[in-house]
């Protein structure tokens, strides 16, 4: 069975960082340094335990008036909505076209005198177009907060002229993970250096923390290879337990009841380490590889089965796959072998009273989407074959309903 998505690490990676958390060495505590200085060239750059970390942070720093309104991507981890509900703001959700980017109208009719962020997600290796909405956000003195935890694709990371901030993770199953951390990378100097010290005030992850994080995703490594994970699939399906929430817990890396003392820390030596070891030897000519195969496959499943996003800038971090009926398909995509999965574990924005804005279309996207695996481990024939039994799946074609 090919997993929904493999762990983007080679044992190597792992044991390199088991040793830098038992045999600590000097060369480990310049890590923070010469990673923040490789990132972003000339704006700044701050290492933090994880996207929700980074974005508490920025909050925290930003200290916006209690009430203030942040605009958001309408669909992303649940986390970044009660982030900016903890700091008493309100997230305004933009709703998505198909092509997963907020479209200039939406944003326009959010807008309102409370505005004060926007935060747009680039989803499932799409890129969101920003140039209206950049516009927009220069003209009502708006700040630009670019969520790229799923667009990492290579050194160096400058902030495109018109945002004001952008966050990438390094969490378990995003690209080049190091089990955890994240870099924020900001153009307000100022702005960075509160953000930094308000992280030196927060309690670090310890070593021994971190080895056990790693530990754990290691044990994750072995269970998700092909026939590991089919017979993880069955050992559950026996015990009456359901894998999909298993592995959902697994991914979301903390426990949602505790979220804000979870992520409340500073990455710990050795966890800096490996984002640097990741960063630094991060081969472009992979993400080109992925890029290309996903392509190829959007191309062979043809205008019927559309992918979410445009696939000419796709980076094809994720599949979402567009269909009529999702879940049939899935059904049968799972009889041969390809464990593909709808949801993720992404939500839609909370929408309250006050702001009567709607979510429609990321609903939509949810409902439509199906995330097919796609990582280099699996054959090129293997691709071709799920691509077949997409097509031949007798699926009713998407209904063509407009988009809101
Ligand atoms: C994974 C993810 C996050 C959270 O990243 P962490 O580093 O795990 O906090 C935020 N936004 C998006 C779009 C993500 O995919």
């Amino acid at each position: 069975m090919w997993i929904r998505r493999r762990l983007d690490i080679g044992w190597t990676d792992i044991a390199w960082a088991w040793s830098r958390c038992l045999f600590p060495t000097a060369a480990d505590e310049g890590a923070r340094r010469r990673l923040e200085a490789a990132w972003a060239g000339e704006s700044d750059a701050v290492a933090c335990l994880s996207v929700r970390t980074g974005f508490d942070l920025l909050l925290r720093a930003l200290a916006l008036p209690p009430g203030s309104e942040v605009l958001m991507s309408a669909l992303n981890v649940p986390g970044m909505f009660r982030i900016v509900e903890a700091h008493d703001l309100v997230p305004v959700p933009l709703d998505l076209g198909p092509s997963l980017s907020p479209s200039p109208e939406f944003v326009c009719d959010a807008i309102t005198p409370r505005s004060r962020a926007i935060v747009v997600a680039h989803l499932f290796g799409a890129r969101a177009d920003l140039t209206a909405i950049r516009a927009l956000a220069q003209e009502h003195g708006l700040l630009l907060i670019e969520d790229r935890a799923q667009a990492f694709d290579g050194l160096p990371v400058s902030l495109p002229d018109g945002s004001d901030a952008a966050l990438y993770s390094f969490g378990t199953i995003k690209t080049a993970t190091a089990f955890g951390g994240a870099m924020l990378t900001v153009r307000d100097q100022a702005l960075a250096e509160r953000i930094r010290s308000l992280e030196r005030t927060l309690p670090p992850q310890t070593r021994w923390a971190y080895l056990a994080r790693l530990l754990k995703y290691a044990g994750a490594k072995v269970l998700t290879g092909q026939r590991t994970y089919a017979a993880l699939r069955k050992a559950f399906d026996w015990a009456g337990r359901d894998v999909d929430a298993w592995l959902q817990r697994v991914a979301a890396g903390f426990p949602a009841e505790q979220l804000l003392n979870a992520i409340r820390h500073r990455p710990s030596t050795p966890n800096v380490a490996l984002m640097e070891r990741r960063v630094q030897r991060f081969d472009p000519a992979r993400a080109n590889h992925q890029r290309q195969r996903g392509f190829r496959l959007a191309a062979s499943l043809g205008h019927d089965f559309p992918v979410a996003g445009d696939p000419a800038t796709h980076t094809f971090d994720l599949f979402p796959l567009r269909l009529g009926n999702p879940a049939a398909v899935q059904a049968s995509l799972r009889k041969a072998g390809f464990d593909a999965i709808m949801r993720g574990s992404m939500t839609t924005a909370p929408c309250s009273k006050e702001n009567p804005t709607t979510t429609s279309n990321a609903e939509r996207l949810l409902d439509e989407i199906l995330f097919l695996p796609l990582y280099p481990a699996m054959p090129d024939e293997e691709l071709s074959r799920m691509a077949s039994m997409v097509r031949e799946s007798g699926e009713p074609p998407l209904p063509e309903k407009p988009w809101q």
